[in-house]
């Protein structure tokens, strides 16, 4: 493991400089179900994360050592990320820590609850869109069941 200047380890990339972002997969279940989604979890579910995500406590760990690290953004993934109870908690953590934190949503719960949670928080929301055409959207899977 290579030293980072501002934390204990961290990873370097092929041209030698530090990797500085990190994506947290945070939360396994989805409420679209794309035809084409890798985020299944399917390895990690066979072996140790059998619920396909941490629990609270675990994952407030992993912020933690993830800041540790040197990491100085963090990007909470899944799944759909905004379905985790414990979301905004993990994002006040990372912002409190020192982190640029963000979100990659399917869009589908940016709701006025989400945002007036989140919004002191969160500095940037990255949305998936597959298609301005909902004949598209559900053709390949984007569409949300509940
Ligand atoms: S919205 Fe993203 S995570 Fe959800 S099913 Fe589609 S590709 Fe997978």
């Amino acid at each position: 493991m290579i030293k980072h200047p501002q934390g204990p380890f961290n990873l370097i990339n092929m041209n030698n400089q530090f990797i500085t972002s990190v994506n947290f997969h945070v939360w396994e279940p989805c409420n679209m179900h794309c035809k084409f989604c890798f985020a299944t979890f399917q390895d990690i579910k066979q072996t140790i994360l059998h619920k396909g995500n941490l629990p609270r406590e675990q994952a407030l760990e992993v912020v933690k050592m993830l800041s540790q690290y040197g990491f100085e953004k963090i990007s909470f993934a899944g799944g759909e990320p905004t379905l985790c109870p414990w979301l905004p908690e993990l994002i006040e953590l990372a912002k409190d820590l020192g982190m640029t934190t963000m979100i990659i949503t399917n869009g589908s719960n940016l709701t006025d609850r989400f945002l007036k949670i989140n919004h002191e928080k969160l500095d940037w929301i990255g949305i998936s869109i597959d298609s301005l055409s909902c004949e598209s959207n559900l053709k390949i899977g984007r569409w949300i069941f509940r």
